[in-house]
């Protein structure tokens, strides 16, 4: 055995400059094309996760200033952005997304900043796909009649968005690109713990000179998404989030006639046959839960294996946990970063300690976390009994549980037994069994020997208490028009 072979690899520090960031000591909303106090005269600290240094004084939108936010986007609805041709809103949206390919590496910076996830996903996924999404919808803004042809489309007028705090630029442009393509203006409430992207895409959008009121951010906590949403001159309500404030929000909106979309929690089944390539299914599983710390949406937390390979994936996976590397967001070298708040950190906790209570069997590589921050580990639980607690809910943290299955049948029946129907993961060499598999998953997304793919072009969204509405591709557009 070589010397290397013994002592593992060693990796030189790689910290991406913090320097490209320049933050300011305190930011107003973004209304009408300013930077404006909030009439609430609240205000709040954002803090980077990994340290818990505080970043930046943050206002917090009361409903005066909600109204405000509102009121400009109507005006920039009826007297600018519904009244340019649809070209010249491409054009709008392709300055955008150059922009934000141009200010990659510091938007970048930030995101994992304030976030606390690797600046190897903010760099190489978030940025590279926000930056996609305007340029695909770009694409469509003047094309809308052939998008649905017959229909006469027309945009809505003003879309009310909230987003969650997992990734917090690209919702954003998940949710403001088809809403601009499609004609409407918009008022976006970011996650109070992630605001800081929201707030330099607001300089973005001065540099491309977007007319003042089509977009507005206003930041704060939930009582801001609450006013937002109840705004009686919304015409449009997108959400993502948990499906507590997902019900929350279809309740107020229900008979008021806004068009709405949800896209809330999962609990995704990964499931690996026992024809699977195992090394790359290892691979995907991982990917699948410890990308982002397993802060996703359709992260794939609960891995179903076929029972003669069970043993063998385990073994995989747990050697290859014990290379993962936890640490330092702005390392390059860093596979799983901070957890975004002390909220979620309490929330990963208490159901990895209902897990271990419930009788499953916990592992855990042997790694340092840093003192301050909020750090959990990797974790797989094996032992899974599909009534667990671990297996049921939602943990939104680095949390694999591992389950076993015998027949294809069983392994459906399993993987559909839970109240959501976000995402799902096949691993077979058989493309019958897969499409086999994909026709009976009731799940939006089906992935196919792959994990957590995104395009711009392919809708997203899920069944059940997943949600309803597509994001991306043409199906995204249509939420933000109505046809005739
Ligand atoms: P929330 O659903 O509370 O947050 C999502 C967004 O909604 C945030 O901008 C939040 O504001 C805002 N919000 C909160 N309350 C209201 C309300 N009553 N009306 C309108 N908007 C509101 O998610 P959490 O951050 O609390 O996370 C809790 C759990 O939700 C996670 O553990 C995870 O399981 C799940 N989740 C799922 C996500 C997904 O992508 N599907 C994303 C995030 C979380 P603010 O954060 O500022 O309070």
């Amino acid at each position: 055995m070589t010397d290397i072979a013994k002592r593992g690899f060693e990796y030189a520090p790689s910290r991406e400059s913090r320097e490209l960031v320049t933050l300011a000591p305190s930011y107003g909303l973004y209304v009408g094309g300013a930077f404006v106090e909030p009439r609430s005269g609240e205000r709040f600290t954002t803090i980077d996760p990994s340290t818990e240094e505080p970043l930046a004084e943050i206002a917090q939108a009361g409903a005066e200033d909600v109204a405000a936010a509102v009121a400009a986007a109507r005006e920039a609805y009826e007297e600018r952005w519904s009244q340019i041709r649809p070209a010249e809103r491409a054009k709008y949206l392709f300055r955008v997304a150059r922009i934000l390919q141009e200010r990659s590496r510091e938007l970048a910076v930030l995101e994992s900043l304030n976030g606390g996830k690797p600046i190897r996903e903010s760099r190489d996924v978030d940025l590279p796909l926000a930056a996609a999404h305007f340029f695909y919808y770009a694409g469509w803004a003047d094309k809308l009649e052939y998008a649905f042809p017959n229909a006469k489309p027309r945009p809505l007028g003003v879309a009310a968005q909230v987003i969650p705090w997992n990734f917090p630029l690209l919702m954003l442009a998940w949710k403001v690109a088809p809403a601009l393509a499609a004609g409407n203006t918009v008022v976006l409430k970011p996650a109070h713990t992630t605001p800081l992207t929201a707030l330099a895409f607001c300089d973005v959008l001065r540099q491309a000179e977007v007319p003042p009121g089509v977009v507005n951010i206003v930041t704060g906590d939930g009582r801001a998404g609450a006013a937002l949403v109840r705004h009686p001159d919304v015409d449009k309500v997108a959400f993502t989030g948990s499906t507590e404030v997902g019900k929350d929000i279809q309740r107020a909106v229900a008979g008021t006639g806004k068009k709405l979309t949800l896209e809330l929690g999962g609990k995704a089944a990964n499931i690996v046959f026992d024809d699977a390539p195992l090394d790359q299914a290892v691979e995907g599983i991982v990917n699948g839960i410890y990308f982002n710390q397993g802060e996703v949406c359709c992260a794939g937390s609960r891995l179903l294996v076929q029972e003669s390979i069970a043993g063998a994936v385990v073994a995989k996976l747990q050697r290859r946990l014990s290379t993962l590397r936890v640490g330092d967001p702005l390392d390059k070298n860093t596979d799983v970063g901070a957890i975004n708040s002390r909220e979620q950190l309490d929330k990963i906790e208490a159901l990895v300690e209902a897990g271990k209570e419930e009788g499953a069997e916990i592992y855990q590589p042997p790694c340092q976390l840093p003192e301050r921050g909020f750090w959990f580990p990797p974790t797989v639980f094996t032992n899974v009994a599909q009534s667990y607690r671990i297996a049921q809910e939602e943990i939104f943290g680095p949390v694999l549980s591992v389950l076993t299955f015998r027949t294809p049948e069983e392994a459906i029946e399993k993987a559909n037994n839970t109240p959501y129907g976000l995402s799902a993961g096949v691993w077979t060499e058989k493309g019958s069994r897969i499409l086999w598999a994909a026709q009976r998953l009731k799940a939006g997304v089906v992935w196919a020997n792959t994990y957590n793919r995104f395009d711009p072009t392919s809708p997203f969204g899920g069944y059940k208490e997943s949600g309803f509405g597509r994001e991306g591709g043409l199906h995204g557009l249509e939420p933000y028009l109505r046809l005739e």
